[in-house]
């Protein structure tokens, strides 16, 4: 039986002192619980352990966990691939979207979130290694992808996101972490300031936070196996 609370702790540890080991503000590295194919008694056992961020992968999961919860004050990302059929669902219903990659998906959850819920937050997701029948845009068409998102009103273009080919060694998997630091500051020179980095996952955060992660995406490292 896996202790959440200890696991968590742990955890929290070791992004901190990844974070450190970079003179990096320990603070500035935000973990996304990732509690796709996890029962919702971990996820309570981890909100009353403090964790307050969430990350789901299927809209009808991550909306029956989000009813459930309703009461916990939990921030809730949607991270999987969004079907554009999906997207009033989400709009609705999370607080952030870390996978659009193509303007349509952007308009329409822009017109789809409720003005009351303020703007939603979104990250673009990078076709780091540009993998085949990969979800994320490509490098060439991020710049004007970006530049639609800052023009639409409710959304908040907060960062970027990818999710690498996998990489057993450290020093390999930094790479791709540093390619997509570089299109945020590339972004930046160009005018479209943003402050997220959504990369990292239980199998590489160490590398991520080295190269500049804002939010590490954890899931089994935290859960354990899903079902
Ligand atoms: C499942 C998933 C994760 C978490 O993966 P773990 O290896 O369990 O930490 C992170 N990001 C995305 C996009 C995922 O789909």
């Amino acid at each position: 039986m896996i202790g959440i609370t200890e696991n968590l702790a742990i955890i929290k540890d070791f992004l901190a002192s990844s974070a450190i080991e970079v003179d990096r503000d320990p603070q500035a590295v935000k973990l996304l619980a990732v509690s796709k194919k996890q029962s919702i008694s971990k996820i309570i056992d981890a909100a009353n352990a403090g964790q307050r961020d969430f990350g789901e992968n299927f809209v009808q999961e991550g909306l029956e966990k989000i009813a459930q919860t309703r009461n916990m004050d939990l921030v809730w990302h949607f991270i999987g691939r969004l079907q554009n059929n999906k997207t009033r669902s989400v709009a609705e219903n999370f607080d952030w979207v870390h996978t659009v990659d193509n303007s349509k998906t952007a308009r329409r959850l822009s017109e789809q979130r409720p003005e009351s819920l303020g703007p939603l937050n979104i990250c673009l997701q990078i076709n780091i290694d540009k993998e085949l029948g990969k979800s994320g845009t490509d490098v060439s068409t991020l710049s004007e992808l970006a530049y639609i998102c800052t023009q639409l009103p409710n959304i908040a273009l907060r960062g970027l996101m990818c999710l690498p080919a996998v990489r057993t060694e450290f020093t390999d998997q930094r790479v791709p972490f540093k390619q997509l630091k570089e299109l945020a500051d590339e972004l930046r020179s160009g005018g479209i300031d943003t402050d997220t980095l959504s990369m990292g996952m239980s199998g590489d955060y160490r590398a991520a936070i080295f190269e500049g992660s804002t939010i590490v995406r954890i899931g089994t490292a935290l859960f354990g196996e899903r079902y």
